[in-house]
């Protein structure tokens, strides 16, 4: 994403714009409004004044015959004409058939008006109307029929009923109805307008002081409002590739909650990270016994070369394919957990005996005891049939023979026992090795625990085998112990039940 890209579609360049704009806009509308305003208070104030103003003509106009012969009433020609510099405008009086009897610039005088205002006037509506263009406002007032209204003595002249007409008396007014004629009262809006550029002049700078204030409330609302995000976005980076340890939680209540709820999401995936670093060397470890059993058995054809049996050769060989299916089963379950969800390893009970089990298991460890001087001796005190996953309970007491048989010194022995009552099955295994020390005792089930790094690794340890052997104990549910003394010897003692109930929640989950 290119610069301006990333600027304009961030939070903070919104909550600018939000921020700026929500102060400018009613700003602006404040003003506008306070000009339209202004105006129309002004027009309305105008109205009024005209409005009284005429009606107090249009009687004289009326009282004095006016409108017969305008030139006999010299005062009313005066008065008009000093009203209409006053309004720096113009009045006309016209009369019923709409003549311009009176024009103050003398321009229409004879002439007959047609406008929608002036015709509404002489049916007695007094109405104005703007003039932007001109900057003027004209009003329209009726001038009543005073004659007519003294005689009916039923209207007053300044109903807008036409209804009387005809009905007065038959005076020369009379018989023109209650309106004589219309008083048009021009004047000349341009002081508001002046006054209203000068206004406005003065909201275009009270707008340009908002439109400074709000960019700089905007631009300071939205980096305060960003920093903490920011921040966040500047420390994930330096927490990916370890140069910070988590999150800090600062700022805002909602900043606060994403960086702790990133801060545990972090910690899930180191510990989903660790175990899957885990399971990688549980399964390089487990891998390696066969191919060390495989080895075993190959170097021990080979060293015998030409004077090895022909039936030797074929049980060597029988055990090699042995290895290599053992070596394919740990493979293919061990990609079968790999699919498997945190809720555990998927187990293949089967009804197994024991015995045969425990031969088979002894005799691919047998070349292993050979090679290191160590006697391998297994003891069963009656044939056990339990329920097992062969290949992982195969693999929980293989480790612990193999331990047995690699902590050990030459000339030294592993016995192996079998036995069961009516509930379980005991497995026990007891060398007579170098021993576990005492402070060790409690963490060699621990994943990588070795008593003596060094020395294991010079075996051939990793530190898993407890571990797997615990796991896979703990699934047929059965339980282990150890019990060594150091120099001596040590024995594992496990306990299975025969017959596997699956759990409640395995069950559900199945
Ligand atoms: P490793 O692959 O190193 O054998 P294990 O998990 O099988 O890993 O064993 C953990 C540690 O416990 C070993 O490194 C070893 O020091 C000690 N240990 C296990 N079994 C025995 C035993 N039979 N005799 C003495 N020490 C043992």
């Amino acid at each position: 994403m290119n610069k301006f890209k990333r600027f304009f579609t961030g939070m903070r360049f919104l909550v600018f714009l939000v921020t700026f704009l929500a102060a400018l806009i009613p700003a602006g509308l404040l003003s506008y409004s306070f000009l339209r305003l202004y105006e129309s208070k002004q027009i309305s104030t105008d109205y009024s004044q005209i409005t009284s103003q005429s009606k107090l003509l249009a009687n004289q106009i009326a009282s004095t015959g006016y409108i017969d012969d305008p030139s006999q009433v010299d005062f009313l020609n005066a008065e008009m004409t000093a009203l209409a510099n006053a309004y720096s405008g113009r009045i006309m009086v016209i009369d019923s058939s709409l003549h311009v009897v009176k024009d103050t610039y003398g321009a229409e005088e004879g002439r007959t008006i047609v406008w929608t205002n002036a015709v509404r006037a002489a049916r007695g509506e007094t109405s104005y109307t703007v003039d932007r263009k001109d900057h003027a406002i004209i009003v329209a007032a009726p001038i009543p029929n005073l004659s007519y209204v003294k005689d009916s003595g039923q209207k007053t002249a300044n109903t807008d009923s036409l209804t009387n007409s005809g009905t007065g008396q038959k005076s020369s007014q009379t018989n023109i109805g209650p309106y004589l004629g219309v008083l048009l009262t021009v004047k000349s809006t341009e002081y508001i307008s002046q006054n209203f550029s000068f206004y406005q002049d003065s909201t275009w700078e009270g707008l340009l002081l908002t439109l400074i204030f709000a960019g700089l409330l905007a631009f300071f609302f939205s980096r305060f409002l960003s920093a903490p995000l920011q921040k966040i976005i500047e420390r994930i980076p330096k927490i990916q590739d370890d140069s910070e340890d988590s999150l800090p939680v600062k700022g805002y209540r909602e900043t606060q909650e994403i960086a702790v709820e990133f801060n545990d999401f972090k910690q899930k995936m180191q510990t989903i990270d660790s175990s899957r670093s885990e399971f990688v060397s549980n399964v390089s470890h487990e891998l390696k016994t066969p191919l060390a059993s495989i080895k075993v058995l190959a170097d021990s054809i080979n060293s015998m070369g030409d004077q090895a049996p022909i039936e030797m050769y074929r049980e060597f060989m029988g055990d090699i394919t042995h290895e290599i299916d053992r070596e394919t089963s740990i493979i293919n379950d061990l990609l079968s957990l790999v699919k498997m969800d945190k809720s555990g390893v998927s187990l293949e009970i089967k009804s197994m005996n024991l015995n045969d089990l425990m031969e088979s298991l002894l005799r691919r460890l047998r070349p292993l005891a050979e090679k290191q001087g160590v006697e391998l001796v297994m003891e069963s005190f009656r044939p056990v049939v339990c329920d097992v996953d062969e290949v992982k309970f195969t693999l929980a007491i293989m480790n612990l023979v193999e331990n047995g048989i690699k902590y050990n010194h030459e000339g030294g022995w592993v016995h192996v026992t079998l036995n069961s009552d009516y509930e379980y099955c005991y497995i026990k295994v007891k060398d007579s090795g170098m021993g576990i020390p005492e402070d060790s005792i409690d963490h060699i089930f621990e994943r990588f625990y070795r008593v003596d790094k060094s020395h294991s690794r010079e075996i051939g340890g990793t530190g898993l085998g407890l571990a797997i052997t615990w796991n896979a104990i703990k699934l047929h549910h059965g339980e282990i112990k150890v019990s060594s003394i150091l120099g001596e010897g040590t024995t594992f003692d496990v306990r299975v039940p025969l017959r596997y109930i699956q759990e409640e929640n395995q069950e559900e989950k199945k």
